[in-house]
């Protein structure tokens, strides 16, 4: 499983980056996530699931 995020729609508030900074980062004003970030991790999993639950514009989300 990995995190994608929707670059047409991010519009770069940094919630994301708040809540999860194992998980994103921001680059060039959009938030991008971090390859290495480990989302076996119940606590990086929760980060990202409360990420995609606040993100304005709904742009997160898991794909396998
Ligand atoms: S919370 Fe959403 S809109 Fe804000 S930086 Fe993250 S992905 Fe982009």
């Amino acid at each position: 499983m990995k995190v994608k995020i929707n670059e047409t729609k991010c519009i770069g508030c940094g919630v994301c980056v708040d809540i999860a900074e194992k998980v994103f980062v921001l680059k060039d004003g959009i938030s991008e996530p971090i390859e290495s970030a480990d989302l076996n991790s119940s606590e990086v999993l929760e980060a990202v699931k409360m990420a995609i639950e606040v993100c304005p514009v709904q742009a997160i989300s898991f794909v396998k």
